[in-house]
């Protein structure tokens, strides 16, 4: 894939359907090539909405006064949880919070990663659940005791790999270098390592969500999760507004098809951000090469303290309805659930057998 053919993809307008199913077939031969039809769980617990960046676009950025009911769940209501994950088949967890790097917080998700890792053992999964951390920016140090205390995959979204954008989005505190060396960071401790970006950021061009896709290569990255921008009404972006829905839709499934066609054997997640623009959002981001979705489990009574974007779905249902909903629009357009498994992509088996290989 050359950057241009890149562009050519997501370029490719909403009204031009056979331009639409031509791209969907590519993308569904390489998805079907490189890591199957399955679709992964990764049951995403959102823990704690204490964050101390101040991103611009962010609903639950520190200088938000207007989100008053802060929270970090106990340790035994992520247990619980995670441990209704396991039982329901969900191989995967999410952590994922806002930003601290305080010693307390650590030695918090420290302790909670071994405890997980630990209880979560199982029959059905012997190895116990696969855990994934969001828990941003943080030093070298930390992420090697995150990885020593159990977890094996990190996700950590670039945003955009634009400089200029990257500024305008955050304070001059937050540099984009900074955040690439924490990816490089992750690749050398040996996390599965996953990123991704916003779609449709004002000042955001085509041109720059090729090199996105390009730098994702470069990375050598295992997982991408990306999604539409969608305004928050009490950030500092929200008078800029957002991009009109249809089209923004249209480009967030081409991006990722084309990062499927470029990346091929990782794992692309479709995620919740698409379902806030449509209700079937998460299944058309199947439809073009995605092979992971991430079922809301954090408890019903905090998650309106979790709004990232305004129209977050979902936010008023419990994991159990959400359990039969997504499965049902799963199985709606022919695909399976990977139940009782990690669901590792094909990239980061790859790597891990080649350095067994070399050692
Ligand atoms: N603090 C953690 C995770 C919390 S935010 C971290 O930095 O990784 C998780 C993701 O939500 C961000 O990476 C961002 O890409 C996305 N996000 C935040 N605000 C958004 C908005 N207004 N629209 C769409 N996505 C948003």
């Amino acid at each position: 894939m050359t950057r241009k053919e890149l562009i050519e993809i997501l370029s490719i307008p909403h009204t031009d359907t056979s331009a639409i199913e031509d791209l969907k077939r590519r993308a569904g031969e390489v998805m079907v090539k490189e890591v199957g039809t399955d679709v992964y769980y990764r049951g995403i617990i959102e823990f704690s909405n204490i964050c101390t960046l101040d991103c611009h676009y962010c609903g639950i950025r520190r200088s938000n006064s207007r989100v008053t009911d802060r929270y970090t769940l106990s340790k035994q209501e992520i247990i619980d949880t995670a441990l209704w994950c396991r039982d329901a088949g969900y191989g995967s967890l999410v952590l994922q919070s806002g930003e601290r790097r305080d010693q307390p917080f650590i030695s918090f998700v420290e302790d909670l990663i071994m405890t997980l890792r630990r209880e979560s053992v199982s029959p059905r999964l012997p190895e116990g659940l696969g855990i994934t951390l969001g828990v941003g920016e943080q030093d070298e140090h930390t992420y090697q005791r995150l990885a020593d205390a159990g977890a094996h995959r990190y996700l950590l979204r670039i945003e955009t790999t634009n400089e200029a954008l990257y500024r305008r989005l955050h304070p001059s505190s937050q540099r984009l270098s900074e955040r690439i060396s924490c990816l490089r960071s992750l690749r050398k401790i040996g996390f599965q390592v996953g990123t991704g970006v916003m779609i449709g950021l004002p000042g955001q061009s085509i041109d720059m969500l090729a090199d996105d896709i390009l730098f994702f290569r470069d990375m050598d990255v295992d997982m991408i999760g990306m999604g539409p921008y969608i305004v928050h009404e009490d950030s500092p972006m929200a008078r800029q507004g957002m991009m009109e829905k249809e089209a923004l839709m249209q480009l967030s499934l081409n991006m990722i098809a084309a990062v499927r066609l470029a990346l091929k054997d990782v794992n692309i997640a479709s995620t919740t951000a698409l379902q806030a623009l449509y209700p079937d959002g998460r299944e058309r981001g199947l439809a073009y090469g995605a092979n992971v979705t991430m079922p809301n489990l954090t408890p019903q009574d905090v998650r309106k303290g979790y709004q990232l974007y305004q129209g977050k779905p979902c936010v008023e249902e419990s994991k159990n309805e959400c359990r039969e909903c997504l499965l049902g629009r799963i199985t709606s357009i022919g695909r399976k659930v990977g139940f009782d498994a990690w669901g590792d992509s094909p990239h980061a088996l790859q790597r891990t057998q080649a350095r067994q290989v070399l050692s």
